[in-house]
């Protein structure tokens, strides 16, 4: 790694110090997470994008000096200078014994709660001060790991030939139909937040073959959950040339690629987010929406056939399976109409479980004009509304297939949080529209 920029602040960074001599002469500038005072011997925690501790001894700094060191609290920007030293007792094995500290930036306020503190204030609270709640280890951990998946998603589809591209979010009529859109003015017009970059990233797939879009989704949904946000971030794959079984045999690839790419760059990471145990192995099982309704039934839980899956039919089949799974052949009536059809009222479409929370949806295309029109007039939506996409159609459309997947729900399961909105820095809900 070489990311020298040094300033008037710093001359390195923690990560750099492992590769100097004992005794360098260094600077490095960041974050207090945790200040220690024992016995005339003074320890900082500093994050610079990792941790560095700091140590001083009353009687070999300059008076002036160690009284600017006993200000030092939490949350204190400050510069540090003094020398590397090599010693089991600084958990990466290397510390700086400080010579001079100056303070860059304090606050002004009082922070409600140490980075460390095990007594939290609740999520809502943490959340109207997040620029505070962001400064703690755990959600170092959390952004670390959410960084790493985004990396990763892009470096195994770009390796399998796949392009990223972006969509228009700002759309004049619904992608799926369904209420679940936002309105806003756009002029003189009505418009919409798009719910899905989906008809769009078909159209890129019959041009370009293999597409994906990491971007944010709008969805109008009236109720709070643990994993529903009005504004999300999606990863849309779209490939011509392909049917929904290829597709899952991608996504599964993906899935076991992302998660041994956490495990490979997110171990401090992981340790302290205390998940010892992340793991996946292929293929994941694919069992049939009638598989899953008669093992409902076995286990006591009756849905009508052709009735969706309600969340507590999911937390049920997540004791059984443990692991990512998905569930395939989704009656027609539950899936939008540009999935194609097969036999017997079922569509070529899948949602990929991972415990309770669905984490990606996808499927065969519909790939005939003729049948896509009757598709959406068989959802009771207007053609006219979907004219634009339609006449694509004319100039022809191979087959296709395509998965839309939730990051933030990923990462929400990958780091094992309970909620959603842990994983996303400012989320969107029905009671949360600002900070
Ligand atoms: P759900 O049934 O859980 O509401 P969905 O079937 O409506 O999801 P899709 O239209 O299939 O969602 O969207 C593809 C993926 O995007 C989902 O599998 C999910 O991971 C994610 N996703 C959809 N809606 C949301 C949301 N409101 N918040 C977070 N993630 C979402
Ligand atoms: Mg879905």
């Amino acid at each position: 790694m070489k990311r020298r920029i040094s300033s008037q602040f710093r001359s390195h960074y923690s990560a750099e110090l492992v590769k100097l001599p004992e005794g360098y002469r260094v600077s490095i500038a960041g974050y207090v997470v945790s200040v220690r005072l024992h016995g005339g011997v003074i320890f900082f925690v500093v994050y610079d994008g990792g941790y560095i501790q700091c140590v001083a001894h009353m009687d070999e700094v300059d008076v002036e000096v160690w009284k600017k060191m006993l200000e030092v609290r939490e949350y204190f920007y400050v510069s540090i200078s003094g020398c590397v030293s090599y010693t089991e007792r600084a958990p990466n094995g290397v510390e700086i014994v400080m010579d001079d500290v100056r303070i860059v930036a304090k606050p002004n306020r009082i922070p409600p709660f140490h980075p460390y503190s095990r007594k939290l204030p609740s999520l809502d609270k943490r959340l109207d001060i997040r620029a505070v709640d962001l400064r703690r280890p755990q959600l170092h951990a959390i952004f670390k790991i959410r960084h790493e998946v985004l990396q990763a998603i892009r470096r195994f589809l770009v390796a399998r030939g796949f392009i990223e591209v972006n969509t228009p979010k700002i759309i004049a009529s619904a992608t799926e139909g369904g209420a679940a859109l936002f309105p806003l003015f756009y002029y003189d017009k009505e418009a919409f937040l798009a719910q899905s970059p989906q008809l769009y990233k078909e159209q890129l797939s019959a041009a370009l073959d293999r597409v994906f879009e990491i971007a944010p989704i709008f969805r109008a949904e009236e109720f709070k959950t643990d994993r529903h946000l009005s504004e999300t971030i999606s990863l849309d794959v779209e490939m011509a040339f392909a049917d929904y079984r290829d597709v899952m045999n991608l996504l599964e690839d993906l899935i076991v690629y992302i998660v041994n790419s956490v495990r490979r760059y997110c171990i401090a990471q992981l340790a302290f987010l205390n998940i010892g145990d992340l793991k996946v192995r292929k293929p994941f099982r694919r069992i049939s929406y009638d598989r899953v309704i008669s093992k409902l039934k076995d286990l006591g839980l009756e849905v009508g056939w052709g009735e969706d899956l309600s969340t507590a039919a999911l937390r049920r089949l997540a004791e059984v399976y443990r692991e990512p799974y998905f569930i395939v052949d989704w009656p027609r009536g539950l899936k939008p109409f540009y999935i194609k059809s097969k036999r017997g009222g079922v569509t070529e479409s899948f949602d990929l479980m991972w415990g309770h929370v669905e984490i990606a949806s996808g499927g065969s295309r519909v790939n005939s004009k003729r049948s896509l029109a009757r598709r959406i007039r068989m959802q009771g939506l207007n053609t006219e509304s979907f004219e634009y996409h339609l006449k694509v159609f004319d100039y022809g459309m191979p087959p296709h297939a395509g998965f839309g997947l939730g990051v933030d729900r990923l990462i929400m399961v990958l780091t094992n949080r309970d909620d959603i909105r842990e994983v996303v820095f400012y989320p969107r809900d029905p009671s949360r529209l600002t900070p």
